[in-house]
């Protein structure tokens, strides 16, 4: 029997966006740089470019946003829309289907505008080649007609921004790579800046929240500004319900407990993770695919998902033989580490 939860849509840690978190996004989304917390290096090389740009009264270069899912790409390709006085017209790799729906998207764009395509990895092949004559000489070659009577036709188009988005960038063809002129690459946040994105949240809905209970829902919130957002809003039925009103540190411990959050913000499926790595193959090194085949979970989620954290809190490496557990992690288990065996 299965006791993991493994509905995408109700696991509280996971970084996709799901249908709860529509609530309130709109207002939540950071209009722009200045209200964008954290990503200090990007923010600043953005405002050069965007100054430049405006400057010049030019469109500003291609940018490639690149990371796990739930760190503000959407967010940020919006606020350089705004930076920039321009529109933004968002689209996905997988809702682009034929080359004619990219090109009817490219030919409605106005001067200087913005074309955001989320899951840029995801374009059909036919479909990306259309993008690589539309992002270097702003033109569309369209084939008309059949056989020997085909033409060619070069249509031209304005002057356009192609911002695109992925959560892995190593599976862009080169060509595609290439013609970006920005590539930013989005770190996971600090439990600082989550702690500050958390405060701002709850200012805008209206939460009353104290600065311990914000760093208590920070702090496990997996460097992730949309799982932050999302437990606050959880945290505070909590605390309506069963705590002060008031969300404070030993509410949100509560209710994070409840949540099965545990303090490094792992939940059940992480732990079956990492204790099938030192269970089943005495702590690694394990590959991907078989990892993913012990605990039945996509090998793509592990990777996307639940690897970033457990890497940046030092829990898993990555080798070139396959995944390792850390010593951390036998100590969070309450467990002697392989070297330790033999003292005890
Ligand atoms: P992605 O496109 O990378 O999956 P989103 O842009 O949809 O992520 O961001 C998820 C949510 O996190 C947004 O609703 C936004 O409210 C919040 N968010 C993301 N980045 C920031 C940030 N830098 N500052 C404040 N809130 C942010």
């Amino acid at each position: 029997m299965d006791f993991y939860n493994r509905d995408e849509e109700s696991r509280l840690v996971s970084p996709d966006f799901n249908s709860k978190d529509e609530e309130n996004e709109v207002s939540l989304r950071p209009k722009m740089l200045y209200d964008y917390i954290g990503q200090d290096k990007i923010k600043e090389n953005l405002k050069v470019f965007i100054d430049a740009s405006k400057m010049r009264g030019e469109a500003l270069d291609h940018v490639l946003l690149y990371g796990p899912p739930g760190l503000g790409k959407t967010t940020l390709a919006g606020v350089i829309a705004n930076e920039l006085n321009v529109q933004i017209r968002i689209t996905s790799g997988p809702a682009i289907v034929k080359p004619g729906d990219l090109a009817a998207l490219l030919t409605n764009l106005n001067e200087g505008d913005i074309l955001f395509i989320d899951e840029i990895h995801r374009l059909p092949r036919t479909t990306e080649e259309i993008l690589y004559s539309a992002m270097e000489d702003y033109a569309l070659d369209i084939i008309i007609g059949q056989g020997p009577s085909a033409r060619s036709l070069r249509v031209d188009l304005p002057k356009f921004t192609l911002i695109g988005a992925t959560t892995r960038a190593g599976q862009l063809t080169a060509p595609l790579r290439d013609r970006f002129g920005c590539l930013f690459r989005l770190e996971l946040y600090t439990p600082e800046e989550l702690g500050t994105i958390v405060t701002r949240s709850a200012g805008i809905l209206g939460i009353n929240i104290e600065q311990d209970g914000a760093m208590e829902i920070a702090s496990r919130s997996r460097g992730t500004p949309r799982i932050a957002n999302r437990l606050l809003k959880r945290t505070r039925d909590f605390s309506e319900v069963m705590g002060s009103g008031v969300i404070t540190e030993s509410d949100a411990r509560m209710a994070l407990a409840r949540m099965d959050i545990d303090e490094f913000g792992l939940d059940n499926i992480d732990r079956l993770l990492l204790r099938t790595i030192i269970t089943n193959y005495n702590g690694g090194p394990v590959g991907l695919e078989t990892m993913a085949a012990a605990i039945g979970e996509e090998a793509v989620t592990i990777e996307d998902v639940y690897e970033p954290y457990l890497m940046q809190i030092g829990f898993l490496a990555r080798t070139p033989r396959g995944r390792v557990v850390t010593n951390a992690v036998y100590s969070y288990f309450d467990m002697p580490a392989p070297g330790q065996q033999s003292m005890m």
